[in-house]
């Protein structure tokens, strides 16, 4: 057993791309981890508060969110149990958040900080980053453990590929050394498209140095349907040929070193 197999991973679905899934996939995942027994806290960090949503909660009407975590140092507020998921919930202030965190001390381990106390009761934290390369998703990439890329199945699949490796690299060589790239996930991949058959070639072969290429996950209605009932797909839709692959998703993650 090593050393790290009872500690708490931290992932970050990072993309700067908008669209291609990180929302979708850290709802889902999250949930599949937590039917596996692991407790399982999400942290929305992008200020559209897609997943805040998606978990059925209204952003408007939050008394506390991540915003007061990070600037005003206040415990991560965590709503309880929504599907076996905690939820860390975010709204429209935490775009006011970047720009105040440009002038904040320490701003870089902000997030990492306010994770700290909570850490130990979770097997898994997964963050949803937002989608650009500013200072909320850099935060979170300094305060995870692994960085998990959706990378949707287009001919566009490319553009921004190179500025997102570069910012994995840049945290990996300062601020958190041992953040590991757990890997890319193709997302909303049509096999009867034979450009996104290409670009699921071409992302296998350019991206395999860099890491793990998991099976890509079927473009479906369902995952539209699921997220605006708010629930999982495997809850809105078990049957769907997605949730197993989903499953899967999250074995690979258990296994994570
Ligand atoms: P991001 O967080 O990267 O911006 P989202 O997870 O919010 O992306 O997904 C964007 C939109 O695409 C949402 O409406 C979502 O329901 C939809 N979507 C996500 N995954 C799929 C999929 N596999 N097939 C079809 N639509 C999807
Ligand atoms: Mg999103």
């Amino acid at each position: 057993m090593s050393i790290n197999s009872n500690s708490c991973r931290i992932i970050a679905i990072f993309n700067q791309a908008g669209g291609v899934a990180k929302t979708t996939l850290t709802h889902n995942l999250g949930y599949h981890l937590a039917q596996k027994k692991h407790r399982v806290l999400l942290i929305d960090m992008d200020p559209q508060a897609s997943l805040t949503k998606f978990m059925g909660l209204v952003p408007a009407q939050l008394d506390k969110t991540v915003a007061d975590a990070i600037i005003e140092e206040q415990p991560l507020p965590i709503t309880k149990d929504i599907h076996g998921i905690d939820l860390a919930p975010t709204n429209r202030i935490l775009s006011t958040t970047e720009m105040q965190l440009v002038s904040a001390e320490m701003r870089d381990l902000r997030l990492k900080e306010a994770i700290e106390p909570v850490k130990d009761a979770y097997d898994f934290i997964l963050l949803d980053c937002p989608p650009s390369l500013g200072l909320l998703s850099y935060i979170s990439l300094v305060a995870a453990t692994h960085v998990l890329v959706p990378i949707e199945t287009h001919v566009k699949a490319f553009e921004g590929t190179n500025e997102l490796l570069q910012t994995v690299t840049r945290v990996k060589n300062r601020a958190n050394r041992s953040l590991e790239i757990a890997g890319f996930v193709p997302t909303r991949y049509d096999r009867r498209n034979s450009a996104d058959t290409r670009t699921l070639g071409a992302i296998s072969t350019q991206l395999a140095s860099w890491g793990k290429i998991f099976p890509p996950i079927p473009r479906a209605t369902s995952f539209v349907d699921a997220s605006e009932e708010r629930e999982p797909l495997a809850v809105y839709d078990p049957k769907h040929s997605a949730v197993t692959l989903l499953d899967s998703l999250a074995t690979a993650m258990e296994e994570l070193s």
